[in-house]
């Protein structure tokens, strides 16, 4: 799961990002609001955090920005602007969430998971694909009832496909979600970390679709 943080306050942004990172998912900055729709524009997120106040262009612009052009990722504005007023004007642009600065780090992580979830039609917590769960609070994978021992890239491409699960999933499009943008990526690095995780989940949970992907699947 890759995160933008649009936020031009640096040291709360880096605040986020670590958090971000610690949740397990991937993050990249954006420090003023044309950065923001640039960056939403040119890569694949999985939600958005939204500063309201903004160099260049405010929040609420880049979040109508963003919906005008048809990208409806999950958005949780973030703003130190806590009037009614302006928490209905920020969801009637489209956001998802909206939560009022001063914050604390643990809410915004439980609200942007909830978010993500929601923006992959999941509606549980816990995600579960045959004998395989996820629980999305703790980052827990569980086969078969039992504890799965994963790396943290290992986590990250099985909890991407766990929340995309039943659809073919590219090799590019797992890379662009499980790594920073700047990262040297290769892609057959991908085709390893499969590997690994068929040897501990049963083959059969991935498929591979040739030419196109991967799709992890609810054995028969
Ligand atoms: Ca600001």
């Amino acid at each position: 799961m890759k995160i933008l943080v649009v936020e031009d306050d640096l040291s709360l942004a880096g605040q986020i990002m670590t958090a971000v990172e610690q949740a397990g998912w991937v993050a990249e900055s954006a420090l003023d609001g044309l950065e923001a729709v640039y960056q939403v524009t040119e890569q694949s997120f999985d939600a958005v955090i939204l500063d309201l106040g903004l160099p260049r262009l405010d929040g609420l612009s880049v979040l109508r920005a963003m919906r005008d052009q048809g990208i409806h990722l999950p958005v949780i504005i973030l703003s130190a602007r806590d009037t009614l007023h302006d928490r209905i004007e920020g969801l009637n642009a489209g956001a998802d969430d909206y939560l009022c600065k001063p914050f604390q780090m643990a809410e915004l992580i439980a609200r942007l998971r909830a978010q993500i979830r929601r923006g992959s039609g999941q509606t549980s917590p816990v995600i579960t694909i045959g004998e395989l769960a996820l629980d999305t609070c703790t980052s827990a994978v569980y086969w078969q009832g039992q504890p799965l021992k994963l790396t943290a890239l290992e986590l990250k491409i099985l909890s991407y496909m766990m929340h995309n699960s039943g659809r073919i999933i590219s090799r590019s499009e797992l890379i662009e979600h499980i790594y920073r943008q700047d990262f040297d990526r290769d892609s057959n690095t991908i085709e390893v970390f499969i590997r690994r995780i068929r040897q501990k989940v049963g083959h059969n949970m991935i498929e591979t679709v040739r030419g196109l992907g991967y799709k992890l699947v609810q054995p028969a």
